[in-house]
């Protein structure tokens, strides 16, 4: 059956369904580890600000919405992998973002509502910077709330992508091989390397497969975007209105997109999704789709498939552009040459 999340082991087996199970029930006791280990004024305060904004989600509507999209791509929800609340930890750090964390299934949400002028290891400056960057935070998003919210639907829409760890060490923190969507990496920091390769589909692991930061990094998180801004945009249809937060959330997607995560890879997707949808002839939620489909079947972009499909929209430059580009810098010099 497909599972959207595999562990292998370092000679690239299938680890059996028992273990899996087992990585999970640490996963709980990592979500709270890191509840106390970040929580700055006390442990309940944390805990109290986690439940409040769970409170605020309505997770049954957004799973239903992970659902329809699953299903609409062709596939049996119940191998879905979305994150329900237990295993969601919010830490006590200054609005920064969230991480999905493939090796122990869970995701971690940085608390945008924290008192910044509380932080007692920062100086005068720094808190100032800080409260400057939460104000600023609030303001693009319409609310924290909102903010938070919008996060953890972009974690979510990593969660339910396929997700691939190779050789997991004894912490559960790191493996030697991971893939998520689209994109793979290696660690090439990996210790015990040596001899001793971990092995992937019969092949050895080459120790730089794909940085963090590399373009293909950076294209799976902007389909990642994508995704997850048009998740919130149906969740926030099918959730009774609560306030004018909303509004301004809904006009700055449009009207400060350069305030949201990923902009020029979101810019690069949209246009790939746009030019893609004109040379075939379809419409631009059938190339979204397939874009979703690539998520969570975890094409590489160097699977046929990708490189077919890029090649018809574009034509074989590109992709091989697209693939020498090693940063996000690069990716404003790709929309340039291509007139994109
Ligand atoms: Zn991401």
């Amino acid at each position: 059956m497909f599972r959207s999340r595999e562990l292998f082991s370092r000679t690239g087996m299938s680890v059996d369904q028992e273990k899996q199970a087992a990585s999970e029930v640490e996963a709980f006791e990592r979500v709270s580890d890191l509840e106390k280990k970040y929580s700055k004024e006390s442990l309940q305060a944390a805990i109290d600000a986690r439940e409040a904004f769970f409170d605020s989600v309505d997770f049954k509507i957004l799973r239903e919405i992970f659902a329809d999209i699953y299903k609409k791509c062709g596939f049996d929800v119940e191998t879905m992998n979305f994150i329900e609340s237990n295993r969601i930890a919010v830490i006590d750090m200054e609005y920064g973002g969230g991480e999905y964390h493939g090796e122990s299934n869970f995701i971690a949400i940085k608390n945008a509502n924290i008192d910044v002028t509380q932080l007692d290891d920062l100086d005068f400056y720094d808190k100032k910077k800080k409260k400057f960057k939460q104000e600023l935070v609030e303001d693009t998003y319409g609310s924290l709330e909102l903010a938070m919210l919008h996060r953890l639907v972009h974690e979510e829409a990593h969660a339910i992508s396929r997700n691939i760890c190779v050789d997991i060490d004894s912490d559960k923190s790191n493996s030697s091989y991971s893939q998520s969507g689209l994109h793979r990496k290696a660690r090439p920091n990996t210790k015990n390397w040596g001899e001793d390769t971990p092995t992937f589909q019969g092949k050895p692991i080459a120790q730089r497969e794909d940085r963090v930061g590399s373009i293909f990094h950076q294209l799976n998180e902007g389909i990642v975007e994508v995704f997850a801004s048009s998740v919130m945009d149906e969740y926030l249809k099918r959730i009774p209105k609560k306030n004018e937060a909303e509004d301004t959330y809904k006009k700055n997607k449009l009207e400060r997109s350069r305030s949201f995560p990923y902009p020029d890879a979101q810019k690069m997707v949209n246009l790939i999704i746009s030019t893609l949808s004109k040379k075939k002839g379809v419409s631009k939620e059938v190339v979204f789709h397939a874009l979703i489909r690539g998520l969570i079947e975890g094409e590489t972009f160097e699977s046929d498939e990708v490189q077919d499909m890029f090649r018809e929209a574009f034509d074989d430059d590109f992709l091989r552009d697209l693939s020498t580009a090693a940063w996000l810098g690069s990716i404003k010099r790709l929309l340039a040459k291509y007139a994109i």
